[in-house]
């Protein structure tokens, strides 16, 4: 395995040297390379036809993803492996001053000599055991590992029995465009080739879950993600008669404190929890400079999961706004009472009820009172919104509440939960089926059978979102509903191939390179692990697997 590893090293400082930015045409020119460099190899140049892009669907950057197969010569198993690698990284701008060094890791290692690190940062970067810079952990390294045993699988293809699929896919960090347009490919190839997939395997990074953590963690399944939303309404006051309103800011301040960070929203299976939900954005919709409070706000989180679909966690934080609602009706009024009797002026208790509705309901409601106008309303504002690349589909589903709400007779301050884009189903491998079995099986094996100085063990869910949720979707009706009724835009504006992913239903399993900080200045994978034991790791799964 000695030149497999030089080999990695080398296809990872490569990969890292070309930018691709998530949401950028840099996306396109990693994964020319990557074509090209399939292209190259004589297996491929003997079977041009394994080898294709897959264009992510209706991208307007038309970005896309490299799907190349490699069929086994030496037997006649239909047994098919999927791997899968993300080709995109996240932005450079956190390297600040180091920024044009970003995508060179040798350079990058000499400019970060100059700047003031923490400490494990600075002892990691003189031991000389790890590579810094954009993407080599998140994850360039993982796919050099998935393209160098492609490769060598390949050049051995007469004695493999079996098949391979790889799929380079783009955006992953984004909205998954790329894996989600793969998804349906790999259907049409099971159906072509008469393909029996087996499972997927992903090579995304893996990290220290604690500090001081020096585990290795293999993962058989990935957390899921879903983003609830809510869309406040308050009731406009001027500044100085503050107790005739409902602050929306209030209200949502409310919802934060409530969601934010509480460990009673965690989700857990398996003995693994999420973490819990964190706010990714919370602002009020005035547009305006005025001495009049605003009429509406909105805030969502990151919510992850393990266990409960859509809608228990829709029932979950709509039961924690109302709490929130309650505690803010409960401290004006109290607020309101001191204010009265320190000015002498008489007490009444202020109008307002806690309510908490979701879009679905809030759709009825107009519904019952609009009927058909309804409908041509919102598909007016669909067309509108959709003819405008700018508008993503966080702004999108606002619009659409807003826009909804607007037409109810109903005015009063209410909450409406919903859910913004996207949304990662969580899976893992129960060892229920067959193919779960044989998975864990081969999983457990690799792992008791490698010798190697470090302690690997076996976990359920990949804790930093990932493709692999996409590999499957939940078969439950009412967990499905409660999605696509209360994200506004699904299946217009965002897409998700539902039926498809139910249909391909795999067991997934993600071994990667081990290093830290993905997603700061500071990412490094280190060598050793990465580029010798992790691929070795690979290599020994794919084989059970297909054996
Ligand atoms: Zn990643």
């Amino acid at each position: 395995m000695k030149d497999i590893s030089k080999k990695i090293e080398a296809l990872t400082l490569e990969l890292a040297g070309i930018r691709s930015v998530v949401g950028t045409r840099g996306e396109n020119d990693v994964a020319e390379r990557i074509y090209t460099k399939f292209k190259e190899m004589s297996y491929f140049r003997r079977h041009p036809h394994r080898l294709q892009y897959i264009p992510a669907a209706g991208d307007p950057l038309g970005r896309k993803s490299v799907l190349a197969t490699v069929k086994g010569e030496g037997g006649n198993s239909n047994k098919t492996l999927v791997l899968i690698g993300h080709i995109d990284t996240v932005g450079t701008s956190d390297y600040g001053m180091l920024e044009e060094y970003a995508t060179r890791p040798l350079e990058l290692a000499e400019k970060l000599r100059e700047v003031e690190l923490p400490e494990d940062v600075l002892r990691d970067l003189e031991s000389g055991d790890y590579l810094f810079g954009r993407g080599v952990f998140d994850m360039k390294c993982g796919v050099a590992i998935l393209m160098t045993i492609v490769e060598s699988i390949a050049q051995d293809v007469a004695s493999f029995d079996g098949n391979l699929v790889f799929a380079a896919v783009c955006d992953e960090e984004g909205n998954s465009a790329g894996m989600l347009s793969v998804v349906p490919e790999l259907l049409r190839l099971r159906e072509q080739e008469g393909f029996e997939y087996i499972a997927l395997l992903d090579t995304d990074y893996s990290a220290p879950r604690f500090e001081g953590d020096k585990t290795r963690y293999i993962y058989v399944g990935t957390v899921g993600k879903l983003m609830p939303s809510f869309y406040v309404v308050g009731s406009e006051a001027h500044g100085g008669d503050p107790f005739k309103g409902l602050d929306p800011n209030h209200l949502s301040s409310a919802i934060m404190l409530e969601i934010d960070f509480n460990t009673r929203y965690c989700d857990e299976a398996e003995g693994e929890v999420t973490v819990p939900p964190i706010s990714i954005r919370q602002q009020d919709l005035k547009q305006e400079y005025s001495v009049q409070t605003a009429k509406a706000s909105y805030l969502y989180f990151n919510y992850g999961t393990h266990s409960s679909g859509p809608d228990e966690v829709l029932a979950k934080v709509m039961a924690g706004a109302e709490t929130a609602f309650r505690k803010v009706i409960d401290s004006l009024n109290a607020e309101y009472e001191k204010y009265c009797l320190a000015n002498g002026f008489p007490h009444e208790k202020l109008p307002w009820q806690a309510r908490v509705i979701s879009y679905a309901q809030l759709y009825e409601a107009v519904k019952a009172e609009k009927g058909e106008e309804v409908d041509r309303v919102l598909a007016a504002l669909e067309e509108k919104l959709l003819a405008d690349d700018s508008i993503d589909e966080r702004i999108y589903a606002l619009r659409m509440v807003e826009t909804l709400h607007s037409m109810w007779s109903d005015q009063r301050p209410v909450v409406v939960a919903y859910f913004s884009p996207p949304y990662y189903p969580h899976v893992y491998v129960r060892g229920e089926s067959e193919l779960e079995k044989k998975l864990l099986d081969a999983v457990r094996e690799v792992i008791a059978n490698t010798d190697v100085p470090y302690d690997i063990q076996l976990k359920k869910f990949y804790p930093y979102i990932s493709d692999l949720s996409y590999a499957t979707a939940p078969q439950d009706v009412d967990a499905l509903d409660s999605l696509r009724n209360n994200m506004p835009g699904f299946g217009k504006k965002y897409y998700l191939p539902l039926e498809a992913m139910q249909e391909l239903n795999l067991p997934v399993v993600n071994i990667g390179p081990f290093g830290k900080d993905a997603h700061k200045f500071t990412e490094r994978v280190e060598k050793n692990y990465s580029f010798v034991v992790a691929p070795k790791l690979v290599y020994d799964t794919i084989m059970k697997l297909l054996r």
